[in-house]
């Protein structure tokens, strides 16, 4: 295995802890030698892009699709480094394709969803990695299944790669209309939480699935504090082998990026931090009531469990439940507060409702 050139090496470490945002593009997939460069050479006349992806070998979910154009096209990408400068990132997901990616100086390796699931494969990658010096991203698994993520994130580690980063790239769901990948924004959020030190980017390509919606997922995740942007680009996106509906131009990637809006997650001002520290006063505020409240229901929740146990009840009263939701859904809708919003936190505060009766009725 070729060690990654000295100045690239320099090169990579720089952008990977201080460049911000870190954006990442290129085709889904490498499908031909000119298709690659031509990319690669209209990503880097942006000035916007700081590394080149490109999709050698493709997972995908049913047969008979295009699987990717395999190590044949490892030079192409090889030669895109070497024509604009930019550091190379493909996907691999068994230990040959490190192998094979390793001896053609790709730069940053990543993990993909369908790989992270799999705990096996996640371990035939790390153990490929020991001893190997490169950064790794690692894709969220396409269940929404936060210990699978961190569990990939643990292997790679534990081979003995130090800079390792996160990918958000949506969850499976089915009878999404909105995203081919639900970002369940949330879950990535817990993940940003209990890893501070990995950089967090944004994969809105994947999430999305189609071009009209994908400033708008990388603006949500740019508001979320989010390190950077990886997204699918191409020089003819409708004819493109793989992912053509969410794959767009080099120039729309440049107009797309300078319309986000890049908020601070901090403003070095005074006046601003006596305004935001104020408001957070009250959100404290608000929240030790909803707290105490939330306790008290519970202590009613007790008292009902009590009496059913008595009358010997059931815990659930199905027509009392929809009663109570439909009741909440008219209340909220008057107050701003979304179906959505208030279905998540009558379900969460119903299941705590049962499992205080239960305790009740069964201790
Ligand atoms: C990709 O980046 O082209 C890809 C296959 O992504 P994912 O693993 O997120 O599906
Ligand atoms: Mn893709």
């Amino acid at each position: 295995m070729q060690a990654t050139d000295q100045t690239m090496k320099e090169q990579v470490q720089t952008l990977w802890t201080s460049k911000r945002p870190l954006i990442i593009s290129g085709p889904c997939s490498a499908e031909t030698e000119s298709q690659m460069l031509e990319t690669a050479q209209r990503l880097a006349a942006t000035g916007k892009v700081d590394m080149l992806r490109a999709g050698i070998w493709k997972p995908r979910t049913r047969p008979g699709m295009f699987e990717g154009i395999g190590v044949k096209g490892l030079p192409w990408l090889l030669q895109a480094k070497k024509i604009t400068g930019l550091p190379t990132t493909v996907e691999v997901a068994t230990a040959k394709q490190v192998e094979d990616a390793l001896s053609f100086d790709v730069d940053v390796l990543w993990i993909g969803a369908r790989t992270t699931v799999n705990p096996f494969s996640v371990q035939e990658v790390a153990d490929a990695l020991r001893g190997v010096d490169i950064p790794v991203l690692i894709k969220n698994p396409i269940n929404p299944d936060l210990e699978l993520w961190t569990g990939a994130v643990e292997r790679v580690q534990k081979a003995g790669i130090k800079q390792v980063g996160l990918i958000h790239r949506g969850f499976s769901s089915y009878g999404n209309s909105e995203y081919r990948n639900a970002p369940m924004w949330h879950l990535a959020i817990e993940m940003k939480r209990r890893n501070p030190d990995l950089p967090i980017i944004c994969d809105p390509s994947h999430i999305s699935g189609r071009r009209d919606i994908l400033q708008a997922v990388s603006q949500k995740s740019v508001d979320l504090d989010y390190d950077g942007l990886m997204i699918e680009s191409h020089i003819d996106p409708d004819n493109a082998w793989s992912d053509a509906k969410q794959q767009i131009t080099p120039e729309r990637l440049a107009e797309m990026l300078n319309d986000i809006v890049w908020r601070k997650e901090d403003v070095n001002s005074e006046e601003y931090h006596a305004a935001l520290e104020k408001l957070r006063q009250q959100i404290n505020h608000l929240d030790d009531e909803l707290m105490q409240i939330l306790a008290q229901r519970m202590k009613v929740a007790d008292k009902i469990g009590q009496y059913k146990k008595e009358n010997s009840i059931t815990i659930l009263q199905t027509n009392r439940w929809n009663e109570i939701l439909e009741r909440a859904f008219k209340k909220g809708e008057a107050m701003g507060l979304s179906k959505e919003f208030i279905t998540k936190y009558y379900d969460a505060l119903h299941m705590e409702s049962i499992n205080h009766q239960n305790k009740i009725m069964n201790d």
